[in-house]
Order: C-alpha cells, then sequence, then structure tokens
C-alpha cells in the first residue's frame, strides 16, 4: 500500500511487537492508526525471539508488572486473532545447590505467587526427556506463554488490519517524524500523533535526542534443534545460567554464591553470555539459546563456538544424544547501561519507545498501555 492523502490520528513507526502493542492500544480507543515499516515483512528482533512471554524471573518492580499485564493481552490477542499458544509455564532447573538456594529464596518473594517448587523426585512427572537425576530440584511458574513469532507477529498485524482498520505502509522509510508529518521515501504522511519504535535503530531518527542514553546494541546466537526425544508434556526449560541473568532472580541476595560457583566452573559461557531457554514449537523442534554480545554495531559472523556452549548446557539439561540443529540464526536489540526500557517525549505529540533489554515479547503491551493513556490523557 502506498501513502494517500488521508490523515490519521496516530503514526506508529516500527512494525515490531513495540510498534504493534501501541497500534492495538491506540486503535482500541478508536484512534485510526498507520503504522509504517521499512521491511517487507516484520524481520527485527519481534520475529527473531523465542517467542517467550516471561513473567517469572523479570526485574521485581515495573518490569514483573507490564510482564503481567502483557500476559492478559497476549492471550486475549491471541484468543481473538487465532494465534496457538503452542507452549505454557517454565521449568527453571537448579542443577547446584546454590540454584537451589535462589529458587528458595525467589519463592520467598511476591513474585512467586501460583509458582511451586518442584523436589528431584517429582521431576520425573516431566518425562524422560530431562537429566532429571542431576538435578537437586526446580521451580514451575505456570505464568508463561509461548507463541511461534515468525508466524504470530505477523498474524497480530493482519489481524489489527481486520479488527481495527490499521493501516500498513510497509517498505516505507520514514526519514523524519515531527507532528503532524512524516517523512517517507514514498512521500509525506500526516498524522495528529507519531510513536516511533524503531527497534534497535537509534541513528535515523532523533538520533540527538537518544544519544544521551548511551545506547548499544546486543547480538544473540539462536538455533532450532530436533530432539533426539520430544516430550511434549515439558514447559519451557531453564537453568542455573539463567538465574545470573534474569533480574529477579540475579538481584536476590541468594544469587551471589551462584554467580560465584558459575564463575568457577562456567567461566566461558559467562564470558559470552551465555544461558539456556528452551522452547517447544508444534512441529517437534526445540527453540533453544541464547548468547549476548553487545557493539554499536555487532558483527554479522555466529561463531560455531558460541553455539556449542550453548549446547552444552542444552546437554547438561535434556537427556539423549547432542541433538539436530536444523536452524541457526542471530537477533540484535537495543540495550541500555540503566534500564530496560525508554520513552522519550521530544514535544507534545510524539513519544520515543524503546525497548533496551531483552524484554520486549514480555511488556511490550503494558509499556503501550502506558504511553497511549498518558498521549491520550
Ligand atoms: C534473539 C532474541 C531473543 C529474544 N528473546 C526474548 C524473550 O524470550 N522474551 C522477551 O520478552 N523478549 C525477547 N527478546 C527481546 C524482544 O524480541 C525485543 O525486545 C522486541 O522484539 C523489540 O521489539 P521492537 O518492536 O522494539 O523492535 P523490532 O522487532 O526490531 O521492530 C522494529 C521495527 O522498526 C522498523 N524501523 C526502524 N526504523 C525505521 C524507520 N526509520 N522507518 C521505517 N521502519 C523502521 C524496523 O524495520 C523494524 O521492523 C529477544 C530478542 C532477540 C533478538
Amino acid at each position: 500500500m502506498t501513502p494517500t492523502s488521508q490523515s490519521y490520528d496516530l503514526a506508529v513507526v516500527g512494525g515490531g511487537v513495540c510498534g504493534l502493542a501501541h497500534a492495538l492500544a491506540a486503535a482500541r480507543r478508536g484512534k485510526r492508526v498507520v503504522v509504517v515499516d521499512r521491511d517487507a515483512q516484520p524481520n527485527g528482533a519481534s520475529i527473531r525471539n523465542f517467542g517467550f512471554v516471561t513473567v517469572t524471573g523479570q526485574q521485581a518492580g515495573d518490569c514483573w508488572r507490564r510482564a503481567k499485564r502483557s500476559l492478559d493481552v497476549w492471550i486475549e490477542i491471541a484468543g481473538a486473532a487465532k494465534i496457538p499458544i503452542v507452549q505454557r509455564g517454565l521449568l527453571m532447573i537448579a542443577r547446584r545447590p546454590e540454584a537451589r538456594a535462589v529458587l528458595e529464596a525467589f519463592l520467598e518473594t511476591e513474585m512467586s505467587a501460583e509458582c511451586r517448587f518442584v523436589e528431584p523426585r517429582e521431576l520425573k512427572d516431566y518425562g524422560s526427556g530431562l537429566q532429571s537425576d542431576e538435578f537437586v530440584g526446580a521451580l514451575y511458574s505456570p505464568h508463561e506463554v509461548r507463541v511461534e513469532s515468525r508466524e504470530a507477529i505477523p498474524q497480530f498485524a493482519a489481524w489489527l488490519g481486520e479488527r481495527f482498520g490499521v493501516t500498513f505502509l510497509c517498505e516505507t522509510a520514514v526519514r523524519a517524524a515531527s507532528p503532524p508529518k512524516l517523512e517517507t521515501s514514498r512521500g509525506p504522511v500526516e498524522a495528529e500523533a507519531i510513536i516511533v519504535c524503531p527497534g534497535d535503530d537509534f541513528m535515523t531518527l532523533h538520533a540527538d535526542r537518544l544519544a544521551q542514553y548511551g545506547l548499544t546494541r546486543c547480538k544473540l546466537h539462536m538455533m532450532r534443534v530436533r530432539p533426539e526425544r520430544f516430550e511434549a508434556r515439558l514447559p519451557a526449560i531453564m537453568s542455573d545460567l539463567g538465574m545470573i541473568r534474569y533480574l529477579g532472580y540475579a538481584e536476590l541476595p541468594a544469587s551471589q554464591a551462584l554467580r560465584v560457583r558459575l564463575e568457577a566452573e562456567q567461566r566461558d559461557h559467562i564470558d559470552a553470555g551465555v544461558h539456556l531457554i528452551a522452547v517447544r514449537s508444534a512441529d517437534g523442534t526445540l527453540v533453544v539459546g541464547d548468547s549476548h554480545h553487545y557493539a554499536a554495531t555487532p558483527d554479522p559472523f555466529a561463531p560455531t563456538r558460541i553455539d556449542d556452549l550453548i549446547l552444552d548446557e542444552y546437554a547438561h539439561v535434556f537427556a539423549g544424544s547432542r541433538p539436530q540443529v536444523v536452524e541457526r540464526w542471530t537477533g540484535t536489540y537495543a540495550s541500555a547501561p540503566d534500564r530496560l526500557m525508554l520513552v522519550d517525549r521530544p514535544c507534545e505529540r510524539l513519544r520515543i519507545v524503546l525497548i533496551t533489554s531483552g524484554t520486549g515479547a514480555s511488556t511490550s503491551f503494558a509499556i503501550a498501555e502506558e504511553v497511549i493513556a498518558e498521549l491520550y490523557g
């Protein structure tokens, strides 16, 4: 579709989950919305991620609260837009006593509501796919859901068009965004208000404003593997390394002892920012990751050494021989030294919203509701 002479209440730059969440929140208020993206179809972090909507483990406070609200919205729109929820729940596995202590400390917090400790003997209930004999326990959280992002995000966008009449201008690069006008590669677009959700591109629009946040980018390695044994009853799986990365655990004092032990035993994993998330797809494969490398312009190379570190942790958690890797990719997201997200307000009718951490699939809906509520009162 090409720009038209029509004017909109709101233009959203960026058709990733953050932009679409803002389009939804505004459309629900009856606003006429246009979403503009330079790509032909979603291609950024939002389709490269795990599709793992994580509540348990998010940083206490705003992030956890936003994840809980966003989960509710995901479930609503999954029903309405017929987006399959392919997996539910999380099993956070403790391989070491220090990790068990972190989980026990987590269970003392308000964030553990409805979560429970799983003793080693009960782990057999999850089937033979895990190295259950090697674990000292686990935390089960019922909150998480997983969608297949590469299908869910386009489906969500299509539904926004059908249900709310949101207009999508694809293959359209935005060169300038100042209300009431966007300058695009296909001509001007008029909108009373503008929200810029550019993902990890903080150089094209309002780079001068964004410079103050000290932003950089984070590159992650991801794989799709076909496990030897597929256990359909398994929830999403994480393990010890995740407890020093996910702030809901890592900020507990109990995580210090775990960190010391992991630094001694898994130094290479920590240096590469490797931890294990394994989520299931409908076809019996698992999406497995990830790693974290920070740079203003991350290089495009994906050394197999990093994938091997991820698969090494996988082998400590999953039973069976090394899985067949059927797909590999990398993704990048914006990162800030001191915050998980930011909302910048250059003028009354303009907002720039960036998720500056790996939490956008889990928190964008709540962030968008807050931004739209503040914008429209
Ligand atoms: C590998 C990986 C794993 C992750 N795992 C998780 C997870 O398990 N759980 C979780 O919650 N989060 C996860 N995340 C983070 C999450 O995916 C991101 O926080 C989220 O997708 C960011 O969404 P976004 O819409 O801001 O960015 P994007 O999805 O990158 O979308 C930005 C869009 O803006 C467009 N754009 C930018 N500038 C312009 C312009 N000038 N003109 C036109 N279009 C423009 C781009 O084309 C792009 O489509 C992960 C991220 C990665 C990379």
